[in-house]
């Protein structure tokens, strides 16, 4: 497809796939996300209507983007997903959700007269007694029982599973287990930084100490390989013989900035170039005043760093310091 240069930035990366988070609220408290003292919302009135959201996406598509998930909060918990996402499937573009799955039945329908297929399904862990302890929240069977529907109805999905150390890195194993039989991929991801989230490093599980552990388990030479997709972010692997696959997210300790082609908007409608860039644009602010919208993502993206929003160094990225003034989690986005 041919598309405008608004959406490369300074080194020459091409953006092809925005993220919109459309809420900050969530219904659970995951303890990697969710700061424990809470989070300031966003005034009502200052978050992007359905009909803004629409309207911004289709410029992005317009200049070339086209691939967009929907993320949060949580994004199921907006009364008007339905509307977004039937808005949204007009345009040229694949969609996808990252959702923690407690709403999904509500919307099998939406989701297929959509065309959207794509499930990131965040679940951490196998144990209900954890999942309380992770997510502060007694809603493991809900969560369980939405994953089996989705897996029958045959939607693509990927387990996005945030690894703590001491707390759910024994389940490696039984996560695993699960792609033996069905066609779906876990995600482990090597838990990151942001404002309110207490890291520490010794707290993340790191790519070499997941993949020492899965080798230790099934062997080597059981252990493949898989060809990355163009600008994946995980490193894809699974067990010979097995129906499904594996990957790491190691942004951490092996961050993989080179093929970023990821944008993301807030559910404030401010843009950002990176998940630890504490530096955003007011994209809604633009398109409220009635002024153009592409001045402000071309700014965004010649502002984007090379690496880690210039926190390149493990010592740099490692300063928990450096994090605080970044927005936790659940106000980005994943
Ligand atoms: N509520 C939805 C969900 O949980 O899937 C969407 C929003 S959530 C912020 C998006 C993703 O970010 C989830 O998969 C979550 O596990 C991940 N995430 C949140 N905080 C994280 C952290 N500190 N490190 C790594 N991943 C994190
Ligand atoms: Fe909510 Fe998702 Fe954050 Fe958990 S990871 S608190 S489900 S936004």
């Amino acid at each position: 497809m041919k598309h405008s240069g608004i959406l490369y930035d300074s080194h020459q990366r091409f953006h092809n796939y925005l993220r919109i988070s459309l809420i900050e609220k969530c219904n659970l408290r995951c303890t990697y996300c969710m700061p424990s003292a809470g989070i300031q919302l966003s005034p009502k009135e200052s978050l992007m209507t359905s009909e803004e959201v629409y309207e911004i996406a289709k410029v992005f598509v317009h200049h070339g983007v086209n691939k967009i998930r929907l993320t949060g909060g949580e994004p199921l918990l907006r009364k008007d997903f339905g509307e977004i996402l039937e808005r949204l499937s007009t345009l040229k573009v694949s969609l996808a959700l990252t959702t923690n799955g407690i709403l999904l039945d509500r919307y099998l329908d939406d989701l297929k007269r959509a065309g959207l297929r794509k499930l990131n399904f965040s679940l951490d862990t196998l144990n209900p007694e954890s999942f309380n302890t992770i997510t502060l929240r007694d809603q493991f069977e809900r969560v369980h029982t939405n994953l089996q529907i989705v897996l029958n109805e045959g939607f693509d999905v990927k387990i996005n599973a945030v690894l703590l150390k001491g707390q759910n890195e024994e389940e490696i194993i039984d996560f695993i287990a699960l792609t033996e039989r069905e066609p779906l991929s876990i995600r482990f991801i090597e838990f990151m930084p942001f404002q309110g989230n207490a890291w520490d490093q010794s707290k993340t599980v790191s790519l070499a100490s997941i993949l020492e552990r899965i080798e230790g388990h099934y062997g080597r030479d059981r252990v493949e390989r898989l060809q990355d997709a163009p600008n994946d972010t995980a490193k894809n692997f699974k067990i010979s013989g097995f129906k499904g696959s594996f990957a790491v997210i190691s942004t951490v300790t092996n961050p993989f900035c080179d093929s970023c082609n990821r944008i993301r908007l807030t559910a404030n409608g401010r843009l950002r170039n990176c998940l630890f860039s504490d530096k955003e644009q007011d994209l809604l602010g633009a398109l409220r005043s009635g002024e153009p919208i592409e001045p402000v993502i071309q700014k965004v993206l010649q502002l984007k760093k090379a690496v880690r929003a210039g926190l390149d160094s493990p010592e740099t990225f490692e300063d928990y310091h450096n994090h605080q003034s970044n927005r936790s989690m659940i106000k980005i986005g994943g």
